[in-house]
């Protein structure tokens, strides 16, 4: 897959915490998920979260250790 489209994230008691919303620049942005559709990502299933910040609609394709991976280029 394409770094471009990776974006760091911590896990922060089950939600995904982002440093920076890669839409709108906001700081410690922190994403509230249902656990189910996280493990199905982590299992390499497609979903959806939107951001808190700006209400941007992120298309998960997978989520690795240390990255979520869009399915479109997230770093500028
Ligand atoms: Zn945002």
């Amino acid at each position: 897959m394409d770094f471009s489209c990776s974006w760091p994230y911590d896990w922060m008691q089950g939600d995904l915490f982002f440093q920076d919303c890669p839409f709108c620049d906001e700081s410690s942005v922190l994403v509230v998920t249902e656990a189910e559709k996280m493990k199905l990502a982590r299992e390499g299933f497609k979903t959806h979260v939107v951001m808190p910040c700006c209400h941007e609609k992120l298309t998960i394709l997978q989520i690795d250790d240390d990255y979520v991976w869009a399915d479109r280029p997230l770093r500028k």
